[in-house]
């Protein structure tokens, strides 16, 4: 069974695909005009030297001696001409018809002429035997005629054209070999036309063995027929040695010309199949470079050429066009509550969903749960509208938010990049506003959008020239409100902008990854702060840092803080480290790394903002902190809401149960002061004990009194 599956597959009788099809086609058609060029040269040469070796004949003597030239010539001439157009060598089509039309008709006088001339005393099946290659030339002629007239577009449906002449030429070659040859043999010469026409015909005949095979084995069987005669006189003159040699010599040149046809089918085959599987991976890396990986439909590279290309186009009306990007809020909760998976496939429907609603515009995902479009402004808010709805409806037990912001492109030279970026931005503003979920790039958003990147921009050099200043926030003991340390907080004093918060541009050089540098900058004065109070002669506080989760990936943030104390000679418990309980959710690898570290080298870290996420809990069973921060967030409605105390108070006790110390911050009223002092909340940090303010203004306060230094340790 193995082998006939062998057989059937070298023999050309399986199924090509398509390319190998296509592939094998196109070779053999190219043979096909360097055959048929060179047939036609070499029968131009031989009609010559028959005209020269007989001179002064008439015209008709001349064209009934020269009749097998000319049907040799002319098929090698519309063959030439139909592989040249096929590859399209050559565009025109009136040149093939017009040949066409021209070889029919000469085909025609041939033939009228030759039964006209021979017709008297000949059995009609003789006189069809006699004109069988006119036959096959008119064949030729108008099977290149119809090509030209209907299907001059190539096409593979009409691959089944080319083949077909190459085996109507093949079999005109192989006649005229076999007839030459046995007259040559007859007149005891070689087989030479006979051995050059094989070679010949099994050259054209490539695309499919099985058919070369066949040809090629009637050819030698049919010549040996005819040879016989010739070969059986000469081989009883000759006492009976010849025939068995010669028998043997030509079934060896058979198998020789058949394995020679089959082995270059397979080469060929073999060099297809290698071009197929490159094309194929060109067309997996070129659709992979504008693929996004995760829901399949268009990545940034993609959308940002596309757009590029429609917003230059002059016939795209820019005035009436938006770019959207769009976001889920709250994706995180679904991701952490259904796992990453599920969170995936969210995503990858919410991908075509977009699709779906903005069937015609490009649309692209650019990054985790946010995506693109390009549309039609008019439209715009309401078909996000209609996903809002969607995703909103598709809730289960995660609050799901889905916002759009948009940007109008002012220009034709507009930077897709830029635009997605201000429409992000625009995005951006209305993020948890309940009941705004579209929101359009306008002047003031401009003037906001251009603070952003002014900050971007700006930080190395607010670093280098003290822009950048520390103010410090007392914290004081509940129980007797004496201080008993600082939260450096850091203010960008800009000479545009003026007095900037930490609001405006921590999350914007923290979004830009170069939180880092401000941190670096925060420390670095707070450590100098402290020694010149301690060169001074002053009681010096602890202080306690703010660390971004970024600072651990961007820079060696424990190798820079071991750096500082030793620089500035300060005991190690005089600084602790902040780190917000939001940065404890992803990727931890690092941060996990750098808290053991730091805990090895002896700093104190604590948890801030605790409470104001969304795996508190979790956070402190994981995780060993000295002192948990409660978030303000708590207080906020204090007074209003019966419930805050009592999960205040809960925190508080579930703290100090599992050994960790508590601070609440965010502390206005002396009410909340006396509630945390009785819960027992150990340190105290808000309003109504002071806001943070510059190293000066804290020094004054304690020389004047209204900050009594405590006198407890100032360990934790
Ligand atoms: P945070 O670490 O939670 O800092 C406390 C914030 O609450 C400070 O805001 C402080 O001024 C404010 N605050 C303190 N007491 C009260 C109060 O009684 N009522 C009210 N309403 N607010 C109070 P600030 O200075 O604007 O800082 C905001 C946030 O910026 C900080 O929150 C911190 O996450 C971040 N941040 C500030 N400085 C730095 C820094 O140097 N590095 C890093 N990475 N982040 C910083
Ligand atoms: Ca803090
Ligand atoms: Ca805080």
């Amino acid at each position: 069974m193995r082998f006939i599956g062998w057989l059937t597959e070298e023999l050309g009788f399986k199924r090509h695909t398509g390319y190998l099809h296509r592939y094998l086609n196109e070779t053999n058609i190219r043979t096909a005009v360097y055959m048929s060029f060179i047939v036609q040269i070499l029968e131009l040469w031989m009609i010559i030297r028959y005209v020269l070796k007989r001179p002064g004949l008439s015209f008709s003597e001349y064209f009934d001696g020269e009749t097998n030239y000319l049907i040799f010539f002319c098929s090698a001439l519309i063959l030439f001409v139909f592989s040249v157009r096929y590859i399209g060598y050559y565009k025109s089509r009136t040149f093939g018809r017009i040949l066409a039309m021209a070889v029919l008709i000469l085909d025609l006088v041939m033939i009228i002429r030759k039964l006209y001339v021979n017709a008297a005393g000949m059995p009609a099946s003789s006189l069809i035997w006699g004109i069988k290659y006119h036959i096959i030339l008119f064949a030729m002629a108008l099977m290149y005629h119809i090509y030209e007239l209907k299907f001059s577009k190539m096409d593979s449906r009409y691959d089944i054209y080319g083949q077909a002449m190459n085996v109507l030429f093949a079999v005109i070659c192989l006649g005229f070999g076999i007839e030459t040859s046995i007259y040559d043999v007859s007149r005891g010469r070689q087989i030479l036309c006979f051995v050059t026409m094989i070679v010949f015909a099994a050259c054209l005949l490539i695309w499919r063995p099985y058919v070369s095979v066949l040809i090629l084995g009637v050819s030698f069987l049919y010549f040996y027929w005819l040879w016989y005669p010739s070969l059986n006189e000469l081989d009883q003159a000759m006492g009976g040695k010849v025939l068995e040699g010669d028998r043997i010599n030509y079934f060896i040149f058979w198998i020789v010309i058949v394995m020679l046809s089959i082995s270059i089918y397979q080469q060929r085959r073999q060099e297809a199949a290698k071009d197929e599987s490159l094309i194929e991976a060109n067309k997996t890396l070129e659709r992979v470079a504008v693929e996004d990986d995760l829901t399949g439909i268009h990545n940034m590279l993609w959308f940002n050429n596309e757009t590029e290309k429609l917003l230059r186009d002059p016939g795209t009306d820019i005035t009436g066009k938006v770019f959207l990007f769009l976001n889920v809020e709250n994706f995180k909760t679904y991701n952490d509550q259904f796992g990453y998976q599920a969170g995936n496939e969210y995503l990858t429907a919410l991908a075509l969903l977009i699709c779906d609603v903005f069937p015609d515009d490009p649309v692209a995902r650019q990054s985790d749960d946010h995506f693109v479009v390009f549309t039609d402004a008019g439209k715009a808010e309401e078909k996000t509208e209609i996903i809002r709805r969607l995703v909103k409806g598709d809730e289960s037990e995660v609050y799901l938010e889905f916002k759009a912001g948009a940007y109008r492109p002012p220009s034709r030279d507009t930077d897709p990049r830029i635009a997605t970026d201000c429409a992000r931005y625009a995005c951006s503003l209305i993020k948890n506003k309940f009941n705004n979920n579209y929101m359009e790039y306008n002047e003031e958003v401009d003037r906001g959008f251009h603070k952003r990147q002014y900050i971007v921009n700006h930080i190395d050099r607010a670093v280098n020239e003290d822009y950048i200043k520390v103010y410090y926030q007392p914290v004081v003991w509940s129980d007797s409100r004496e201080l008993c340390g600082c939260e450096a907080l850091a203010r960008w004093v800009d000479p545009t902008y003026g007095f900037l918060s930490p609001g405006e541009f921590i999350p914007v050089l923290e979004e830009y990854r170069q939180i880092h540098k401000l941190d670096a900058c925060v420390f670095e004065q707070v450590c100098r702060d402290m020694r010149a109070c301690m060169d001074e002669g002053r009681t010096v506080v602890p202080v306690s840092l703010n660390f971004s989760r970024l600072d651990f990936e961007l820079m060696d943030a424990v190798g820079l803080l071991e750096g500082l104390i030793e620089k500035y000679d300060i005991p190690k418990d005089y600084l602790h480290v902040e780190i917000t309980e939001s940065a404890l959710t992803e990727n931890l690898g690092v941060l996990e790394e750098a808290m053991q570290k730091l805990r090895e080298d002896g700093f104190t870290i604590w948890l801030d903002d605790f409470g104001s996420g969304y795996s508190s809990f979790n956070v402190l069973k994981d995780y060993d902190f000295d002192v948990v921060k409660i978030d303000m967030k708590f207080l906020t409605n204090f007074g209003s809401n019966s419930k805050s105390p009592v999960i205040l108070d809960a925190i508080i006790k579930l703290a100090d149960h599992i050994g960790m110390l508590s601070l609440t911050e965010g502390v206005e009223s002396e009410e909340t002061a006396e509630f945390l002092s009785r819960s027992g909340c150990g340190r105290l940090q808000g309003y109504l004990f002071g806001r943070p303010m510059p190293l000066e203004e804290l020094e004054d306060r304690i020389d004047d009194g209204t900050y009594k230094l405590s006198k407890k340790t100032q360990i934790l």
